[in-house]
């Protein structure tokens, strides 16, 4: 974050301020992570502040410190509507342009108020008059830890901000493997666990917490896996009905589509999912190395992300989205070779 964005930052929460905090739709571990932690923080300083989710998310991060005073933006409509007519400061984070909040687009983009933009995505939109932007961070929740220092704020790092920055920085770097985790991540970490992150039981309400019924989702989607060595390419397919069959909750297909990437020689790895309620098939894309699936899905799927981690999505059905996507490959070939 540069001095003028931290300055600038230091005079906004110098006054009292009624503030708003928003992760993207369909959160993750680093979007609450991020948004709970910060909502601590600025809590503990005596600030008003609210967490607003666009909408609900699974099970496994419901455990952290704050989460019941989250708002649900579909659910507590008039709560969450009241609380942004309210709203001097609007943080956003983990996302860098509105239309990745659903329902709270239209509204976020007719408010005024000063808006807060902490995020490691490509392609950040300029909503933001307060913008800490960085592609090279593992997580939303490193720069969190990074706003809070630069805020003088590392003394104030109580337990539950730091086992909501911990959850974060783990779920985003894939337990501190992907290229994206530096030294700079395991220091700030080894100071979160100083600061009282619990590191297994924060595992554990993440990774350890299946049903039986999602680990047989999880046996169908292997089956459907579909492998093209030609391109690299291993895709998975789940329809609304084997999703009903094995009774799908929000999140269960969380981490799914890493399968692929472990076999030996694939560097692409997709997962299709239908959404019948949408009309849509939601799409995560892996890559492993230098293919860009953040510019395939912004080209192709109307979504982006990283570089090896990315989402989109598509309006035709399954069997046509996965026609289009395989007839997309071969102009893919070298770059998925190289
Ligand atoms: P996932 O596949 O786990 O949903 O998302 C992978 C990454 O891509 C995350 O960083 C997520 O924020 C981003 N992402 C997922 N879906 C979309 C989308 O529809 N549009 C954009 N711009 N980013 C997405
Ligand atoms: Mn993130």
């Amino acid at each position: 974050m540069n001095s003028t964005s931290v300055e600038a930052l230091k005079a906004l929460l110098a006054v009292p301020q009624q503030i708003v905090i928003v992760p993207h739709k369909n959160p993750d571990g680093d979007a609450i992570g991020s948004t709970l932690a910060l909502w601590h923080y600025l809590s503990d300083l005596g600030q008003q502040a609210v967490v607003i989710a666009p909408n609900d998310y699974p099970k496994f991060l419901k455990w952290m410190p704050g989460n019941e005073h989250i708002l649900n933006f579909e659910k507590e409509n008039s709560q969450a509507k009241e609380a942004i007519d309210k709203a001097t400061v609007i943080f956003t984070l983990d996302f860098n342009h509105l239309g990745r909040i659903g329902q709270m687009q239209g509204v976020l983009e007719k408010k005024e108020a000063t808006f807060v933009m902490i995020d490691h995505h490509q392609a950040p939109s300029d909503y933001a008059q307060i913008v800490y932007s960085d592609t090279q961070m593992s997580s939303t929740c490193e720069m969190v830890y990074n706003v809070i220092e630069l805020l003088g704020g590392q003394c104030k790092l109580t337990p539950q901000m730091a086992n909501c920055l911990y959850t974060g920085i783990m779920t985003d770097t894939g337990s501190f493997k992907f290229p994206s985790t530096t030294s700079r991540t395991h220091q700030v970490v080894a100071k979160l666990i100083e600061k009282g992150a619990e590191n297994t039981k924060i595992h554990n309400h993440i990774y350890d917490t299946n049903s039986p019924s999602r680990l047989h989702l999880l046996g169908c989607a292997l089956k459907n896996m579909v492998i093209l060595p030609d391109y690299r390419t291993a895709y998975i397919t789940l329809s609304q009905s084997e999703l009903d069959a094995f009774d799908y909750q929000k999140g269960d297909t969380e981490g799914f589509v890493n399968y692929g990437l472990t076999l030996e020689n694939i560097r692409f790895a997709v997962i299709f999912i239908e959404n019948a309620d949408e009309a849509i098939i939601k799409i995560s894309f892996r890559s492993e190395g230098s293919f860009s699936v953040n510019e395939f899905a912004r080209t192709h799927f109307n979504g982006g992300g990283h570089t090896n981690a990315a989402g989109g999505r598509s309006n035709l059905n399954m069997q046509e989205t996965i026609t289009y996507f395989v007839s997309l490959l071969e102009q893919y070939k070298d770059k998925l070779d190289a």
